[in-house]
This record gives C-alpha cells, sequence and structure tokens, in this order.
C-alpha cells in the first residue's frame, strides 16, 4: 500500500470543506455526478476511434447506491476510469483552474465565506462535506489493474491496486452522521436523492439508476428506475427551461462556478438543421491567451456527443464563448481534420457568429450596465476579429466601447458619429498607454478646441486593430498621434529651412525628422509616429527582437511658439551658439513626457532644467 500527502492547497481547500458552515452541502452529490458523466464522455469519445477499449455490449451508466446500514452512499460510473498516476493526481493535487485564485479570495477576506464557496464549484473535494472517509475504486479502460484510494480528508490519502471487474469508477462515501441544521439530510434517503438528481442534474445525457422497491399489485418488486429525464436540456423548447436548470448545465460544461452572463439558444432549419446552446461567461478564463486553450464547444449527432472542445465552431475572437451543437446533418465518426472542410459545419459556424453577435449588439443596446461588464472582460479578445473577419466587421465595429474625450462614459462609434460636429469630417482617436497621458497630450489641442470628441485607445491591441480599421459608417478615422498614410510632407518656409536643418542635425541620434504642426496650439512640440509604424508603448510590449529598423522619431514644432521663436533669433545671432542644443533638447525632451515615452537621455534633459531653474 502507497500513502501519500495531499499537496498544501488541497489542504487547505479540504480543510476548508470539512468545516464549511454551507448549508448546501448536497451539491457535493452534482458535483461527483457531473465528474462521473465526464468519465462517460470521455470513454465514448474513445471509443469512436478505439472501439477495443470498449467491452462488447458496455451500458454506459451512473448509478446511486445507498445503504442505510452501512451508512454509505455509492456512486459507480461505467466511464473511462483512472489509472494509477492519474488517481494520485486528479485526486491528490488541484489541476482546476481557478482553485488558486479561490483560495487567494478567501484569505484576502479572512474567513470562509459561506457565499463564496457556494459560488465556487467545488469538485471531488466537496464529498468531504458530508463524508468521514471516502473510498475510490477505479480501473481505466484498457487497463488490467484497478485501484482503490481512501482518505479522510485530514491530509493523506492511501492506494493499492486491486482486482475490478468492470472499468469504470465506484465512489464509497462513508457518510457522517444526519444534522439536518447543518445541511447533512439523510443521503441514503430515496426522496432525498431523488430530488437532488432532478435538481441539479436532470440534463445529464446518461442514465442515473438506483434500485427502488414499487408495489405492483399488492406485491413489492425491486427494479431500477432513472432518476434523471436525460433530455438534453438543448433538444427542450426555452421558454420550458428555467433559468438555473440552464445554469446548472453551463456549470457542469464548463467547471465554471459562476452563472453565465447571457445565454443563447438557436434553432438552424432549413439548409441545414442543427440545434445550439451558446453561454458567454462571466468572466474571462484565466488561461484565455495562452496558445493551448481550447473553446468549450461540444459537438454532438443526434444528442450523441462525439467532439469536446470543438475550435471550429466559432472564430477565434469568440473563443470564449461555450456550449454545444447539435446536428443531424453531420456524420458520427467524422474526424478533426475532416471537420475543418465539412460545409454544414462552416455553415453552423455562419450562423452561430450571427447570433452571438445578435446577442451582444442586443445587450449593448438593452442592458448597457451587463454589457460593459462584458466589455471590460472580454472586449479584448473581441478586438482580435476587427482585423480577422471582414465579413463582420461592420458589427464588430458597432460592438466596441471606448473612452472618449467627452466624459467618463464609454462611447459607441454609433453614438461617436451622432454627436459629431456638423464641420468634422472624420473620427479623431488617440492611442497611448493611459487615458491619463492622452487626456492632457498636445495632440488635442487645436481639435478638442474645436469642440471635437477624440476617443482614447489605450489597449497594446487598439493600434493593430487599428491598422485594419479605415472607416465607419462612411467616416474616416483619423489618428491624431500618428501620420495618415496619404499625408502630404509639411510645408515649411524658405527662411526657416535652415533652422529646421539645424534642430534635426542637434537631436540626430533621435529625430529622424523635424516638421511644423499644423495642429499644435499652446504645446511648443509633440512626436508622431509614422503611418506604418507602432509607437513606442506597443513597441516595448513588442520587445528587442522585434526588427523595428529605424527607431528615431519625427518631432513636429509649433513655429508660433515662444520657444521655437527663440531658437530662431539665437540662430540669426550665431549658428554655433551652445544654447540653440539646450533649445533642442528641450523641444524633444517635452514633446516625449507628453506622450508618455521615457528620456533617451534623461541626465542632457535634466541638465537643461537645471540651467533654466538658475535664471528663476
Ligand atoms: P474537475 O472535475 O473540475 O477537474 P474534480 O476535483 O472534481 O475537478 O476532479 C478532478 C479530476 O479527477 C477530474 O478532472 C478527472 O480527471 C478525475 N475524476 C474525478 N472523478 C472521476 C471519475 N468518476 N472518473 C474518472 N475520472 C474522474
Amino acid at each position: 500500500m502507497e500513502r501519500y500527502q495531499f499537496q498544501a492547497e488541497s489542504r487547505e481547500l479540504l480543510n476548508l470543506m470539512v468545516h464549511a458552515i454551507y448549508s448546501q452541502k448536497e451539491v457535493f452529490l452534482r458535483e461527483l455526478i457531473s465528474n462521473a458523466s465526464d468519465a462517460l464522455d470521455k470513454l465514448r469519445i474513445l471509443s469512436l476511434t478505439h472501439k477495443e477499449l470498449v467491452p462488447e455490449g458496455h451500458v454506459f451508466e451512473i448509478r446511486l447506491i445507498p445503504d442505510k446500514d452501512t451508512r454509505t452512499l455509492t456512486l459507480e460510473d461505467t466511464g473511462i476510469g483512472m489509472n494509477h498516476d492519474e488517481l494520485v493526481n486528479n485526486l491528490g493535487t488541484i489541476a482546476r483552474s481557478g482553485t488558486k485564485e479561490f483560495l487567494q479570495q478567501m484569505k484576502e477576506k479572512h474567513a470562509p465565506s459561506s457565499e463564496l464557496i457556494g459560488q465556487f464549484g467545488v469538485g471531488f473535494y466537496s464529498v468531504f462535506m458530508v463524508a468521514d472517509k471516502v473510498e475510490v475504486f477505479t480501473r481505466k479502460a484498457g487497463e488490467s489493474s484497478g485501484y482503490h484510494w481512501v482518505s479522510d480528508g485530514k491530509g493523506e490519502f492511501t492506494i493499492e491496486p486491486i482486482e475490478k471487474d468492470t472499468i469504470g469508477t465506484r465512489i464509497v462515501i462513508h457518510l457522517k452522521p444526519v444534522d439536518e441544521e447543518n445541511g447533512i439530510e439523510d443521503f441514503t434517503a430515496e426522496h432525498v436523492l431523488r430530488r437532488i438528481v432532478k435538481r441539479y442534474s436532470d440534463f445529464i445525457a446518461y442514465p442515473i439508476k438506483m434500485k427502488v422497491v414499487r408495489e405492483e399489485n399488492k406485491e413489492k418488486k425491486e427494479g431500477d428506475e432513472i432518476l434523471n429525464s436525460m433530455k438534453p436540456i438543448w433538444t427542450r423548447k426555452s421558454s420550458e427551461v428555467t433559468e438555473e436548470e440552464y445554469h446548472e448545465f453551463y456549470k457542469h460544461l464548463t467547471h465554471d462556478w459562476e452563472a453565465p452572463l447571457a445565454t443563447i439558444t438557436l434553432q438552424g432549419e432549413g439548409t441545414v438543421e442543427f440545434q445550439a446552446l451558446l453561454f458567454i461567461p462571466s468572466r474571462v478564463p484565466f488561461d484565455i491567451f495562452y496558445q493551448s486553450f481550447e473553446p468549450k464547444v461540444n459537438l454532438y449527432v443526434k444528442r450523441v456527443l462525439i467532439q469536446e472542445n470543438v475550435d471550429l465552431m466559432l472564430p477565434r475572437y469568440l473563443r470564449f464563448v461555450a456550449g454545444v451543437v447539435d446536428s443531424p446533418d453531420l456524420s458520427l465518426n467524422i474526424s478533426r481534420e475532416m471537420l475543418q472542410q465539412d460545409k454544414t459545419i462552416l455553415q453552423i459556424r455562419k450562423r452561430l457568429v450571427k447570433k452571438v453577435l445578435d446577442a451582444l449588439a442586443d445587450m449593448q443596446e438593452k442592458d448597457r450596465e451587463k454589457y460593459k461588464k462584458f466589455w471590460q472582460e472580454f472586449g479584448v479578445i473581441l478586438k482580435e476579429g476587427i482585423g480577422a473577419d471582414y465579413e463582420n466587421k461592420e458589427r464588430l465595429l458597432s460592438l466596441l466601447l471606448f473612452e472618449s474625450s467627452a466624459g467618463d462614459d464609454l462611447v459607441t462609434l454609433e453614438e461617436y458619429v451622432k454627436r459629431m460636429k456638423e464641420d468634422q469630417k472624420d473620427i479623431y482617436y488617440l492611442t497611448g498607454e493611459s487615458r491619463k497621458t492622452l487626456e492632457h497630450s498636445p495632440y488635442l489641442e487645436g481639435i478638442v478646441d474645436k469642440g471635437y470628441e477624440v476617443l482614447f485607445l489605450t489597449q497594446p491591441i487598439d493600434e493593430f486593430m487599428m491598422s485594419a480599421v479605415h472607416e465607419f459608417q462612411g467616416k474616416k478615422f483619423h489618428c491624431l498621434n500618428k501620420e495618415a498614410a496619404e499625408e502630404k510632407p509639411s510645408e515649411i518656409p524658405e527662411e526657416d529651412k535652415p533652422i529646421v536643418e539645424k534642430l534635426q542635425g542637434l537631436l540626430s541620434e533621435y529625430v529622424r525628422e523635424v516638421k511644423f504642426s499644423k495642429t499644435l496650439v499652446h504645446s511648443p512640440s509633440c512626436v508622431i509616429t509614422k503611418a506604418f509604424e507602432f509607437s513606442p508603448h506597443v513597441r516595448k510590449i513588442l520587445g528587442d527582437k522585434y526588427p523595428f529598423g529605424d527607431e528615431r522619431r519625427t518631432l513636429e514644432v509649433n513655429p508660433t511658439h515662444p520657444l521655437y521663436k527663440r531658437f530662431k533669433t539665437i540662430y540669426a545671432e550665431n549658428e554655433n551658439d551652445e544654447r540653440l542644443s539646450d533649445l533642442a533638447h528641450l523641444l524633444f525632451g517635452y514633446a516625449l513626457i507628453a506622450e508618455g515615452t521615457p528620456l533617451p537621455d534623461p541626465a542632457r534633459f535634466n541638465a537643461v532644467i537645471l540651467k533654466m531653474g538658475e535664471k528663476i
């Protein structure tokens, strides 16, 4: 027999479970049934490609065996089972996403709040809320030996090999004494089990069987009864499904502990027949930016699960959407590779995208608060679609929310266009690191003065996104800190040409070109980014390895500003006056600071400031 310690985090969670004052202890059954159903799904999918691993006549089922005399409840499934290492890893450590954050939250709040546990999908360990001891007997499909796992949930578990006739997992729960006040009902009572299954697990696609005694013609007969309706929730009319039922199904599907933000149902008829039930989660999954992220969309053919986590049903920018798609028009043994070219899939996908975007537009229009919550979580992912989904570009643009110079409220492009000034032709925006920098930047001069609104784009993805966007509702976009692609070279009067040349020469290490600004009013200077370049804050994010080429900047100066005039006067007196270099660094430093970019030579800039300070 081998003895193991639970991983530290597991111990923490177990401790919480055991001492939970959480009243809904019955959810342990939901969690175990959900695991059993997952194990059956895995075996079913495996059987599509590896028939030999599943015995002839194998029945896919879950069974509850209550025993009042021994005060045990046994839960048996004929799913995929676990081998030795899986037992150690799956039941001894926490792999579950979000658990660490959950524990962190608990710590921050100092008390194991029952509310938090309630929101949290507690998984296998929740069984220790109702059990003194738990035994797991399991044998994995394709393996000859089974294993017996035992723990009292205190810190250790043991494992030993056993003989087990059938594949799958049997969990024997040694129940704590009944304590109704603390949510421990008699979990061996038929009516209690019936109620819990109906409440949380009715939609489970496999039969949840239990032996019951029925009276037939005054004779008592023992027979199997199926406790769940097994009717897949997506095949039921949405008007007949309660919100709670949808939420339970969502939690089962995604292992999320929070209810979804939105539920979307869709029936396809005509050229391709299908049913879909989709969910938008309340929170962004922590691994959404990992390459390995898999969308939780499962594919069924006539109620039979054929593939899990299918990434083809929706484009990448909607990968946070979870759900199921069921279509009789697909072939049962279609491979992942074949799916990619399947016309039916492509047709369904088109409909799903449209429906999800419709649902989002609807939320944006009817429930702005909820939409803002969505935006906060998923906006940055939705933005990926702008450059990728040409067909839906305009609709995606309508879904964007922006910060703007008009106030604290986020605005849509439609709202922006509606309130554009009569003489305003373009949609103005600025990109940068933070709203604060942009709000007071020189780029707004001459624009905000005219009463024009300016959008603030502060996420790194924004610059990439905007490179794919040219207009909205016929209005062109105009980036105030970027040179337009078709911009003409700025006209510099003959008399200023040598002066501008001198200025560029003094800053040649950092500045590629000096221009006269057409917009600056109060500020002496600003830097702008070339049409096909990234701004410095995006460069920083991309890192050093990115081949940027000439990184020098374009400096725009305000020819009416006293600083430039001073430069001009000194230059007229003596072209080689040392003060010209000071003024040049002042103009350049000012522009960089206003942009929010670190100075390449702070000591040089500070030397100028000190000199000026002495003259105050
Ligand atoms: P989660 O189900 O969210 O992953 P759990 O703590 O409930 O977290 O379960 C941990 C893991 O143990 C599961 O992911 C699964 O791999 C394995 N497991 C649990 N119950 C079973 C079962 N009945 N059959 C096979 N594997 C199981």
